[in-house]
């Protein structure tokens, strides 16, 4: 059933990336980064009693998908272990792993609301959907995938609750997607309005509008939580 959320991530990470210019190569290592992790996913599905060891088999092969296909600042990394942008292979691998297990309900370790209930990590990017007069927000965490109800007028960053605190800004060209930022600590986090964009795919769209972050960081606010792409 899961496994066709991989399939989701990467047909419209495909069809985004013949509406986006300007992110097109960018998401097109993405749709195949995801096919790869869907292989790890499968991979992980099959194990009764799944362990991170079992990952290693597959950073050989990712790492040569990436020589092959990847941007050169992590075709770099790949050998350099040590290096920041090294981290790309590890959640990449660990991704659809806790993923998986997030998906068996394993016991959720104890964390704060404004992180994930499952595995701890931030939030990547928030959703909006519809209930009642306005829509309900739930955020989802960066690492397993798992979404969790989150209060609308709340800064997932710091717990900043005042309104006038806590802008929204949207840009024309992507009117189904908010940057929620605070102005107390800083950051922002993108929410996808799947009332106005049914087809949108959270952590794809999260990718295809890049030009917001950089609307964002120029305007002063920081990401929480940076994507797989290190964006
Ligand atoms: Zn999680
Ligand atoms: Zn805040």
């Amino acid at each position: 059933m899961s496994a066709s959320a991989w399939d989701r991530r990467i047909a419209r990470a495909e069809r985004l990336a013949g509406a986006h210019r300007a992110a097109a190569e960018m998401l097109k290592f993405y749709a195949q980064i995801a096919r790869f992790q869907k292989t790890v996913y499968e991979a992980i599905e099959q194990e009764i009693h799944p362990d991170r060891a079992l990952l290693t088999r597959h950073l050989a092969p990712l790492v040569s998908l990436v020589r092959g296909i990847g941007p050169p600042a992590l075709v770099q990394a790949a050998n350099e272990p040590e290096s920041e942008a090294y981290a790309f292979f590890e959640r990449a691998l660990l991704q659809p792993y806790t993923e998986s297990l997030a998906r068996r309900g394993y016991t959720p370790l104890d964390s704060s609301p404004s992180t994930c209930p499952f595995c701890g990590e931030k939030p990547q990017a928030g959703v909006l959907r519809e209930e009642g007069d306005g829509g309900k927000r739930s955020l989802v965490c960066s690492l397993c995938s798992t979404e969790w109800d989150f209060r609308r007028v709340l800064c997932p960053g710091c717990g900043e609750e005042a309104l006038d605190k806590l802008p929204i800004y949207t840009a024309s060209e992507f009117d189904y997607v908010r940057v929620e930022a605070c102005d107390s600590c800083n950051t922002y986090i993108k929410t996808i309005d799947l009332t106005r964009d049914g087809l949108a795919v959270p952590v794809v769209d999260e990718l295809a509008t890049i030009a917001l972050n950089v609307w964002a960081e120029e305007n002063g606010y920081r990401k929480l939580q940076l994507n797989l792409l290190a964006m």
